[in-house]
């Protein structure tokens, strides 16, 4: 039996079912923050090795400074499998400095690309070739990629339905009733997985969705009365005040 965080078992996939149960709640927080936010378009790259280089410099930082490192590596010209191979780490610890953990993100690009070569011949159309699970286990066995990390290559670079899980995930939908705070990834993951049809198109929109209202609204001190949410959400209205 396949595993949920939090709420009832038997809810029908999102799409197929509305109204009270969890995927219909899921359906209708994904309309509302569509409608708040508008479309995001993510992923934010030229390429799929510049979206893969990206998911592993953002780990832990901002997106802004993201896309300071992402212009050095460019502008060095080594936005590319080749170009991080034969780079030395001092040279790539040196150009992704904006993005923090200089020094272990310059190692996390070198395992990217090694593994590349190794098992990929270099090509990263190559890896997305193979499906899931395979494509996860294969980027999960790379050194300093993570479940978020994979999850996001394997989404908006390789196309391919999963469900991202961050903190902007656990924190909202901790506060919408949804899970626990003490879930792991992997359950919530499975929860979406069992409430959600495995759409690419409305996986990339919800996880991105769920980012800017993390970030703007649904912050560590939330802003209840701003947020699309509220009616949603039985944490929201005790901070809206009476
Ligand atoms: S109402 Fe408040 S706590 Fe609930 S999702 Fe919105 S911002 Fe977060």
């Amino acid at each position: 039996m396949r595993g949920r965080v939090g709420e009832e078992a038997g809810a029908d996939r999102v799409g197929a079912n509305r109204g009270t149960d969890a995927g219909g709640r899921l359906l209708e927080a994904y309309r509302l923050l569509l409608d708040a936010f508008g479309p995001q378009g993510w992923w934010p790259a030229e390429g799929d090795f510049e979206m893969a280089v990206g998911a592993i410099l953002t780990q832990s930082t901002a997106w802004v400074n993201v896309e300071k490192a992402i212009a050095n590596l460019k502008e060095a010209g080594l936005m590319s499998p080749e170009g991080i191979e034969g780079a030395s780490l001092d040279q790539l610890a040196r150009l992704v400095v904006p993005s923090g953990y200089f020094n272990a993100k310059a190692r996390k690009l070198k395992s990217l690309s090694r593994f590349l070569f190794e098992q990929h011949g270099g090509s990263l159309a190559s890896l997305f070739h193979v499906k899931r699970p395979g494509i996860r286990e294969q980027l999960l066995s790379v050194w300093g990629i993570g479940p978020e990390t994979a999850d996001s290559i394997i989404l908006y670079g390789a196309h391919q339905p999963v469900f991202v899980v961050d903190a902007y995930t656990r924190r909202t939908f901790s506060r919408l009733g949804f899970s626990s705070l003490m879930a792991s990834y992997d359950q919530l993951q499975r929860f979406f997985a069992d409430h959600l049809e495995p759409d690419v198109p409305l996986l990339k929109e919800y996880h991105a969705l769920i980012v800017v209202h993390g970030k703007s609204i649904c912050r560590p001190t939330p802003l209840c009365p701003r947020c699309p949410l509220l009616d949603l959400c039985p944490y929201g209205p005790a901070r809206t005040g009476p």
